[in-house]
């Protein structure tokens, strides 16, 4: 089986100045050199370029967390693939729940936003996940299995190895209840089926945990063999705090 690098990644949400950032960024790095794993920072578009030009020969990775499908037009208040890559991003948050929820970001548009982030050459975190009354109906499968059916529609199999899938159930953001070990594992081996039967080499994908992660639980998520990293919110915004689950992966 391919081994898959792990990846770390901090979602900053709408946090952080470019002070902050910069600050953030100086913190973390020394607690970090020795990682073997990709760790990835998604700041506010405005700290992007601050974090960019601290993470030159580092094992950071910094990503945006959103973007517009489209390259250019008229489009206020939206920000392209183009755009990112000037800046030297090298990755993009795409599908996130409280996009889907807050800003009505829809399937139709992740279809087009995927393979316009990979055609600039932005590593797409695609998220998935499954609201709790979708959990208790026993219909996360079901919406999962839409979800990545609809959101990769203009991917073709052989590259979906080059997006990287976040399952994030949504009870599970911010809330401070996580998965279990074993729902989050059996969850992301159904995703990983769900990708190779899509004709995915579904063992070169890495597939992401999101929902609560906190140095106390991250060690045994992201122990479980089909768990190739952590989405993080909340804990991300402390650099002790991220460092260690940089260090449980
Ligand atoms: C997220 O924002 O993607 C997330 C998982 O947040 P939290 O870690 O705070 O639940």
């Amino acid at each position: 089986m391919p081994s898959r690098t792990p990846c770390i990644a901090a979602n900053w949400k709408m946090h952080k100045t470019v002070a902050e950032a910069g600050q953030f960024v100086d913190a973390l790095l020394p607690q970090i050199a020795a990682t073997q794993s990709d760790v990835v920072i998604c700041p506010p578009f405005t700290a992007l370029t601050a974090v960019v030009e601290r993470r030159y020969g580092t094992a950071v990775k910094v990503a945006a967390q959103n973007m517009h499908e489209e390259d250019s037009g008229a489009f206020t208040g939206e920000v392209s693939a183009s755009m990112l890559v000037e800046l030297d991003v090298e990755a993009v948050v795409l599908g996130h729940s409280e996009r889907r929820q807050y800003f009505n970001e829809s399937d139709e548009a992740l279809a087009r936003k995927v393979p316009a982030a990979l055609a600039a050459g932005l590593e797409p975190i695609l998220c998935v996940g499954e609201s709790e009354q979708a959990r208790d109906a026993e219909q996360t499968e079901a919406v999962l299995e839409r979800q990545l059916q609809a959101d990769l529609a203009g991917v073709e199999g052989t590259a979906l190895s080059q997006v990287v899938i976040a399952y994030e159930p949504i009870w599970a953001i911010g809330t401070g209840r996580t998965a279990t070990p074993r729902q989050a594992q059996e969850t992301i081996a159904f995703i990983r089926d769900v990708l190779r039967e899509r004709g995915a080499a579904a063992d070169e994908v890495r597939i992401l945990y999101g929902g609560s992660v906190k140095p106390g639980n991250a060690a045994e998520l992201l122990g479980q063999p089909d768990i190739d990293g952590a989405l993080v919110g909340g804990a991300s915004l402390d650099p002790g705090d991220f460092a260690a689950i940089v260090a449980a992966a």
